[in-house]
């Protein structure tokens, strides 16, 4: 064991990209430095700022002085064991997901290399992405037209999808509408381009069907949580019934939930990096995918290091059917990296540099944590 791996320091605060930025737009970051000055970057998941994943961070963080970040999957569990009468859903394995990948960019700069090389290699190392619009579910159909036009002519994405977000405690409350929106953004892109449909969990089973069914005469190539996603056999149920690719699980924090998910029969499942595992859980989730023949397609919303390392991962997964999703395309992040990942005629480029590949500038980050 050289002391070069070993944990001296943790530090995990919240970053207000813009002084106006409410807690929602804000991120959740943690920065971890080893005994010989190695220094890894991780993110939680930014529900509510993350700061109740910081929370949960700082408190086990005294635990993690002197550990070695080669352990990185027996702290995981560890830690996970530990806490998990606190959930363990949501805020404890958002803390878990940052600092395992802190661990793995120091794990990378370490050794000096990528860390797909340390998972096993790339496939490819240029991603496809997609470009993910949220807020539909508030525009007028030509809004969203508009809206969904303009990310297509800017980013030229390989894929679009068109995302609900509306009101959770509300059902079926206008599938004529959604029909229309999904209808007139087909006729916007052709025929050809390929679609997705993000419910955000409004529909009933019954009101999942008749969209879905639209769904397929218009050509999408999935339909993305039609039911709520703690409804997990109903989940199933559309996925069965229907023939377009049904995906969930954006919202499962465990491997087990992950699994509930593919049992229930959905067969195409979306963990994301910065919720659950970082980037052990994603590659655990993957081998669950490979052997029970379920597409992996993970959800992701943030623009920096979540995105860095989501890319490392889907860099490694032989059987890549879909793109990667964009949600963000801000660059007010772009400042606190000197190298930030800018979107190149539909693809990111995997970064080649050790660890995450990413080189960011500590002093802007710091004048802007809360
Ligand atoms: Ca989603």
């Amino acid at each position: 064991m050289s002391a070069r791996s070993l944990i001296a320091k943790i530090d995990a605060f919240q970053v207000a990209w813009d002084i106006n930025d409410p807690p929602g737009r804000r991120t959740a970051f943690v920065r971890v430095t080893t005994a010989d000055g190695l220094v890894g970057y991780g993110e939680a998941s930014p529900m509510m700022g993350g700061e109740h994943s910081l929370g949960v961070i700082r408190d086990f963080a005294e635990s993690l002085i002197g550990a070695d970040v080669m352990d990185q999957a027996v702290l995981q569990d560890r830690l996970l064991h530990k806490y998990v009468k606190l959930g363990p859903e949501g805020a404890v394995t958002g803390a878990l997901a940052a600092l395992d990948i802190a661990l793995w960019d120091i794990k990378g700069k370490y050794f000096d290399q990528p860390i797909y090389k340390l998972l096993g290699g790339a496939w490819r190392t240029e991603i496809p992405f997609y470009a993910s619009i949220g807020g539909n579910a508030a525009r007028t159909l030509d809004e969203t037209v508009r809206v969904v036009e303009a990310r297509w002519k800017a980013e030229k994405p390989a894929a679009i999808k068109i995302r609900w977000d509306g009101d959770r405690t509300r059902q079926d409350y206008d599938i004529p509408g959604d029909i229309a929106k999904a209808r007139a953004v087909r006729k916007l892109v052709g025929g050809d381009f390929p679609l997705a449909f993000d419910a955000n969990n409004q529909y009933s089973v019954g009101g999942a069907i008749r969209v879905g069914r639209a769904l397929e005469e218009l050509g999408y190539l999935w339909f993305e949580e039609p039911v709520q996603h703690y409804n997990v056999r109903a989940m199933g149920e559309v996925a069965q019934r229907l023939d377009i690719t049904v995906s969930a699980a954006e919202q499962s924090y465990t491997l087990q939930a992950v699994v509930d998910m593919i049992n229930a029969g959905v067969r195409m499942v979306q963990p994301d990096i910065v919720k659950m595992g970082g980037i052990t859980g994603l590659m655990q989730c993957a081998a669950i995918c490979h052997a029970h023949g379920v597409e992996l397609v993970p959800h992701q919303t943030q623009p920096l290091i979540g995105h860095a390392a989501n890319l490392h991962v889907l860099a490694t997964i032989m059987h890549l059917t879909k793109p990667a999703e964009f949600a963000d395309p801000s660059t007010r992040m772009h400042v606190a990296c000197a190298n930030p990942l800018k979107p190149e005629e539909g693809k990111f480029i995997v970064p080649s540099g050790p660890g995450l590949g990413l080189s960011i500038i500590d002093n802007e980050l710091d004048r802007r944590r809360v």
